[in-house]
């Protein structure tokens, strides 16, 4: 007999044949990306029954890919470190800018901040791929292919709606729900917690090149950020990978963007164009790679918490691609929450506001600061300072490096004000 298209009755009654039964854990996890997958490890060092849904099928593409050292003392802590460090991933100790003719660079070795200065540029799909296959490792259920689309918090125990990808439905009940779900913004959109965010709408396109580079100056080791010569809102990110390619990007405005005609890689090899550092450095290298372009991805959340619920990493909040800040922020949310889930589910009173919320917003507060001076330009004009004082570069370094808890600097304690005065002293 010839095949033929189900008719969506016969669907729904071989749905019905194959139920998937209902799910019941300790903690329910939505999103394998970084933030999901070390929650899931740190939970599982305490026991805890924990079962990832995610949407997609691993390994999948995500961008994001060069670390911040800060975020290796989260793997360490979730006992994932040995296995990202083993992968063969490119070494990276530093961030390289160049403005138009002008150089410099921040060694994260040499910072204020104690702790990890080197860490690896990665891809993402590999990387992400490892983490959650570490977190299964280490007793963690991941179900792949099942996307969330419904949350009911009313009741005593949260409830989630499931839907696999061959068009199944279960729920899913646990004592708690973590939403690592990134971009997906799960629970923010199913329970209305979005807020517009307040930096203005960016938009970035991007591929990975074969990048060919043999300019005896460049720094594999380093990401480049490269600030258009002609316009300092809008910059390049150059992130080298270990087997000789490079993922490639530029942020700008949407209108800078959309003003130019042709494909996605067409128009960010004309941009990439107007840099002369930036098209000599990749003058060999083949575009093999269709551009993607991202939009509005800046976000921001009414809470970052509720009854039975926290949400983690870009579910919860993304500033700016331009500091790397986003798998270290990622992490240490993950870092947070899985503390004061287990003294929770120990029977302690926890205070999410005091013991999640505030103390990761006052990190990402800090980005926050070092991302809008950059827009503005003030932290720029201290970046390619000339003759920059050694103790105070050091301080910027541990910024850059990730370490924006560290209330030991002065540049993260009073970042604002601190700043302010540095970027009007290197003004001259
Ligand atoms: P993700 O890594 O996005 O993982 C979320 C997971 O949830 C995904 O696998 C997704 O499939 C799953 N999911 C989504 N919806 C559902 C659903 N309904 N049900 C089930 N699962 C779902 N960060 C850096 O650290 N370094 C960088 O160099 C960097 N560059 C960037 C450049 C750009 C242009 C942008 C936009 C961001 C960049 N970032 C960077 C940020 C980085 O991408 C994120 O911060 C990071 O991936 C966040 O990790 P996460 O675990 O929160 O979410």
């Amino acid at each position: 007999m010839a095949d033929r298209v189900c008719t969506s009755q016969e669907r729904t009654e071989l749905n019905t044949k194959l139920n998937v039964e209902d799910l019941e854990s300790d903690i329910i996890i939505i999103g394998a990306g970084p933030s999901g997958a070390v929650a899931a490890a740190l939970l599982r060092k305490h026991g805890y029954q924990v079962t990832i849904l995610e949407k997609q099928h691993f390994p999948r593409f995500s961008i994001g890919e060069s670390l911040l050292p800060q975020c290796m003392e989260f793997l360490e802590e979730a006992e994932m470190a040995g296995v990202i460090q083993n992968a063969g991933f490119q070494h990276k100790n530093g961030a390289a800018f160049h403005h138009d003719g002008t150089s410099t660079s921040f060694d994260f070795c040499e910072k204020f901040s104690p702790g990890p200065g080197t860490t690896f540029q990665v891809q993402r799909a590999h990387f992400d791929h490892l983490l959650a296959q570490e977190a299964e490792r280490k007793g963690a259920e991941i179900r792949y292919g099942h996307e969330i689309t419904k949350a009911d918090f009313s009741g005593e125990r949260p409830l989630l709606g499931v839907r696999t990808d061959d068009g199944q439905e279960y729920e899913a009940r646990g004592k708690y729900v973590l939403d690592a779900s990134g971009f997906g913004r799960v629970l923010s959109r199913l329970l209305d917690l979005e807020m517009p965010s307040g930096l203005p709408p960016r938009m970035s396109l991007f591929t990975h090149v074969e990048d060919r580079i043999d300019h005896p100056d460049y720094d594999r080791e380093k990401i480049l950020i490269t600030v258009h010569p002609k316009r300092r809102d809008v910059w390049f990110w150059l992130i080298p990978f270990a087997n000789g390619r490079c993922s490639t990007g530029v942020v700008a405005s949407p209108e800078f963007i959309e003003s130019r005609e042709g494909e996605p890689l067409e128009v960010l090899r004309e941009i990439v164009a107007e840099d002369s550092n930036l098209s000599t450095l990749l003058a060999n290298a083949e575009w093999d790679t269709p551009a993607r372009k991202i939009q509005g991805y800046s976000c921001n959340v009414k809470q970052l918490y509720g009854s039975h619920y926290a949400l983690l990493g870009n579910a919860a909040e993304f500033l700016d691609p331009v500091f790397s800040s986003g798998v270290t922020i990622a992490m240490k949310s993950a870092s947070l929450a899985a503390k004061a889930l287990h003294r929770q589910l120990g029977g302690e009173n926890v205070d999410w506001q005091v013991d999640y919320a505030e103390p990761l917003m006052a990190g990402v507060d800090t980005f926050r600061t070092y991302v809008n001076a950059w827009y503005e330009g003030s932290f720029q004009d201290v970046v390619f300072a000339e003759n920059p004082s050694e103790p105070v570069t050091r301080m910027i370094s541990s910024i850059l490096a990730g370490y924006a808890w560290d209330t030991n600097n002065p540049y993260v304690k009073e970042s604002r004000r601190r700043l302010a005065t540095l970027a009007d002293l290197c003004r001259g």
